[in-house]
């Protein structure tokens, strides 16, 4: 194959216990635990760093009571990264726990769904049931930003680089994309929100934080669609990616996984729900 195979790897910098029936829409039949990890990003190669999502901060983390790990942006030093050296940060979406940092990126653009900042900014944040998952700093601080000339829209599917594209699928939140990398074992899919667990696509059960169910049915499809088989997709959330994959190093366990090799053991498929 000719292009650029990117190394992928996925930074562990927080937790928080919940119950499975918080994460599917109509409750689960098995309730139980299901603790929800939250990760960042990394995509490098042909000689460029693309961070995907940037995490909450301390003090966020302290008001909304996660377990907060480590900060995402100073753990990128375990991966030789200078966030002052990014030039290119991909938002998924502006939710509180994937935007929360971008202040600590000053010479990266951003970039965003069109929708996602009309979304934030729109008439239904008006409601506390939507506008819960945002910060309001987090995204006056993004249309800054934008003023300053720094976020780049897409309205749907745009490639940033060769081999490296992102893909709207709204639904979770209005805007959200997901990105597919192309790695030495194909391409990746990072579905961040579009599916939280493996559960909520291989069971056709979309997460609670939900604005268009249609939309988060169709996203499931279109990860599916993009990814060579469903062992190269990628949960936004599930503690599972920390098992399945393995760190860069001894010394990063349980802290950074590598997402460009197979994963070790299997995950809920589709096949199961079947
Ligand atoms: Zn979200």
């Amino acid at each position: 194959m000719t292009g650029i195979d990117y190394e992928l790897f996925a930074i562990r910098y927080a937790t928080r216990e919940a119950r499975r029936a918080a994460h599917f829409i109509g409750g689960d039949p098995h309730d139980g635990p299901m603790p929800m990890d939250y990760f960042m990003w990394v995509a490098r190669g042909g000689g460029k760093t693309f961070v995907i999502d940037t995490g909450f901060n301390a003090e966020v983390s302290a008001k909304r009571q996660r377990h907060f790990l480590r900060c995402p942006v100073e753990s990128l030093a375990l991966l030789g990264i200078d966030p002052g050296a990014v030039e290119d940060v991909i938002l998924t979406h502006l939710h509180y726990d994937h935007v929360g940092n971008f202040d600590r990126f000053p010479n990266a653009r951003f970039h965003l769904q069109e929708r996602e900042l009309a979304y934030a900014t729109g008439r239904y944040m008006r409601y506390p049931g939507l506008s819960h998952s945002f910060e309001v700093e987090d995204v006056c601080g993004i249309l800054r930003l934008n003023y300053a000339g720094r976020v780049m829209f897409y309205n749907g599917d745009a490639e940033l680089a060769p081999g490296l594209t992102v893909h709207a699928a709204g639904g979770h939140s209005a805007g959200l994309q997901f990105v597919r990398v192309r790695t030495r074992r194909g391409f990746v899919v990072l579905a961040s929100d579009v599916t939280h667990f493996y559960e909520n696509m291989a069971g056709g059960r979309p997460f609670t934080t939900a604005f268009h169910i249609g939309e988060m049915l169709e996203g499931f499809d279109r990860l599916l669609e993009l990814a060579p088989s469903e062992s190269h997709i990628v949960p936004g959330h599930d503690p599972l990616v920390m098992k399945l994959y393995p760190p860069p190093s001894a010394g990063l366990a349980g802290v950074v996984v590598r997402l460009d090799v197979p994963p070790s053991g299997t995950a809920p498929s589709r096949a199961d729900y079947r």
